[in-house]
């Protein structure tokens, strides 16, 4: 045990809600327990959703946490996944950052350790090594358990070098909480806004904030997060891939596209997830619009081979 290590809990922990960096000793043996004060944050969301009691409701509340979860669902699948962790097209480095804040701003951590994790679940889907798999480490784990422990906290830099090279993109990981903060504060500032120069609408500071922020934020959450749990439980299987992954048309409107994730486990490589024209994948279109306008190149397509082999 290194020296100070018993000065430095939960002192350490603490520092790690604001700075990623800030190394946690840990036993082997808790490597893999649920380290609740670090979680502590998330328990939070979850219970400040609750004052939605207090606040009230409001189109324009609604209607912000809707917008919210469009924009940062197409975030995550599109860039966090599609373009971070698959790197199916090109961007500048520009558009990169915006799309890596917007990322950000999901309360799922920096792109390097969502990247390096789901690399790591592609690897090896399915098997003890998979950081979150229903098969082997049960439903509820592959939900909401394993991102929560000590092991599971650190982002594996060899991983993603390709990724770790760009300061502005370290920076996001190691101090994850800032984006959503400024989101926050900014819910808070827009609905006391509005309150005074339209009351009409009925809103107020506080009502944007837990509609805006933490609800928008906490469905994003369990949608993004059902492609780990569900999506590798119910649904159809047109690949025989060794992992469970199904494609399951619920899952794909919930989360843009990501509900096609047999396809997607078979082929990781292509930009499209849908890969028949009936299969709804809101991201690729979304690329596709991005494309059109410049903002990305070089999208991947579905090679013919993949598509001859689905049969159906
Ligand atoms: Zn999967
Ligand atoms: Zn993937």
């Amino acid at each position: 045990m290194p020296a100070g290590h018993g000065r430095s809990w939960p002192g350490r922990t603490l520092r790690r809600w604001v700075d990623t960096s800030a190394t946690v000793q840990v036993d082997e043996g808790r490597e893999d327990r649920i380290d609740w004060l670090r979680a502590a944050p998330f328990v939070a969301m979850h219970l400040a959703c609750l004052a939605v009691i207090g606040v009230g409701v409001s189109p324009v509340a609604l209607g912000v946490a809707g917008a919210l979860y469009a924009l940062r669902m197409f975030a995550l699948t599109g860039f966090y996944h599609r373009y971070f962790s698959h790197r199916t097209f090109q961007t500048s480095r520009a558009v990169q950052f915006v799309f890596a804040l917007i990322g950000a701003s999901c309360v799922q951590r920096g792109p390097l350790w969502w990247a390096a994790h789901h690399r790591q679940h592609h690897r090896v889907a399915d098997t003890p090594a998979d950081p979150h798999s229903p098969r082997v480490h049960g439903f509820l784990w592959s939900h909401v358990g394993w991102f929560l422990t000590p092991r599971n906290f650190r982002t594996d830099l060899t991983r993603v070098p390709d990724l770790a090279k760009y300061p502005e993109l370290r920076w996001l990981d190691r101090f994850d909480i800032a984006v959503p903060l400024l989101l926050a504060v900014a819910m808070y500032g827009l609905g006391a806004l509005l309150q005074q120069v339209a009351p009409q609408l009925g809103t107020s500071g506080g009502q944007m904030l837990v509609w805006g922020f933490f609800v928008s934020t906490i469905v994003l959450f369990h949608a993004t997060v059902t492609i780990n749990s569900l999506a590798h439980r119910f649904g159809r299987r047109r690949y025989a891939t060794k992992d469970d992954s199904r494609n399951n048309l619920w899952l794909a409107l919930l989360t843009f596209g990501e509900g096609w994730h047999n396809n997607h486990h078979f082929f990781p490589g292509s930009s499209r997830q849908g890969f028949r024209w009936w299969e709804v994948d809101m991201t690729w279109y979304g690329l596709k619009l991005m494309a059109m306008l410049g903002l990305v190149r070089g999208l991947k397509p579905v090679p013919a081979w993949v598509l001859a082999r689905a049969g159906s």
